[in-house]
């Protein structure tokens, strides 16, 4: 179950801060970690802080882009040190353990994100994130190394994983509701709607390139809390065709 939980490190500059997130995933038994565009890697750091976790960073994937790194995911949790400009939907450490360990229960990809040792996630990358997990702390000096902040998340998972092994069935109690796990759509689906949605929403005239005002963000917000299956989405991928259609004037006519 924990193997359906990935770590994903986003443009790190310290290979030992890799090493040092190996060590603490293997600790915790997490053994999936992508690195998206690291500065260094592999490098003799990295091994040197893994000390001993080699295995999870031979087993390693480096990637070009976030959205490849989400690959599969239907549900991804990124985190952050500071409040950002639109407010998403926030947990602490222990509901992400929960809720990661609820869906891999449930046979789902999750993805744990995580930023820059100097600038954190972009505003672009945590909107692409389901929820946003912050780790409580001294607010004048809230943000933690890049490989403490993994080592926090990573125990919490471990925490609700003993938990859901002395309790199967506390594990159904922690997400209700959710559909069918195997039916959700994938993050690399939903970019792919929201790409479509984009484009439509210029074509009729509500979105301003020019102008934006939030809206795409507002837009990720609102579907990125719908759990959207995959016969949903080709009801909302549908729906965006004949209103493109419409707009180009090639729409069927109807016979009444
Ligand atoms: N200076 C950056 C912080 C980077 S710390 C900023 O202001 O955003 C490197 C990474 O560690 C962050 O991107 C995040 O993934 C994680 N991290 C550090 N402190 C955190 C906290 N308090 N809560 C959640 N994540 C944290």
């Amino acid at each position: 179950m924990l193997q359906n939980i990935r770590v994903v490190l986003v443009n790190t500059s310290h290979p030992g801060n890799i090493g040092g997130a190996a060590r603490a995933m293997k600790n915790m038994g997490l053994s999936r970690l992508v690195l998206v565009q690291p500065k260094v890697f592999p490098s003799d750091e990295a091994a040197a802080r893994a000390s001993g976790a080699d295995d999870v960073l031979a087993s390693t994937q480096v990637v070009d882009s976030l959205e490849e790194a989400l690959t599969g995911c239907t549900l991804v949790m990124g985190t952050s040190a500071r409040e950002r400009s639109i407010p998403w939907p926030l947990i602490d450490p222990r509901e992400c353990g929960a809720k990661a360990v609820a869906h891999a229960a449930g046979g789902e990809e999750i993805a744990l994100v995580f930023g820059r040792e100097h600038a954190g996630l972009t505003n672009d990358e945590l909107q692409r994130c389901h929820f946003h997990v912050h780790i409580a702390s001294n607010p004048d000096f809230s943000s933690l190394n890049l490989a403490a902040a993994v080592q926090v998340l990573s125990y919490e998972v471990r925490m609700a994983w003993l938990a859901a092994q002395q309790a199967p069935s506390a594990v159904e109690a922690l997400e209700v509701g959710s559909p069918p796990s195997d039916d959700l759509a994938t993050m690399d689906e939903m970019e792919r709607f929201y790409e479509h949605l984009e484009k439509t929403l210029v074509d009729i005239g509500f979105l301003d390139p020019a102008k934006p005002k939030h809206l795409m963000p507002r837009l990720r917000r609102l579907y990125g809390r719908s759990s959207v299956n995959r016969s949903e989405m080709s009801i909302l991928r549908g729906i965006l065709t004949e209103t493109q259609k419409v707009v180009r004037g090639d729409a069927h006519k109807r016979k009444d």
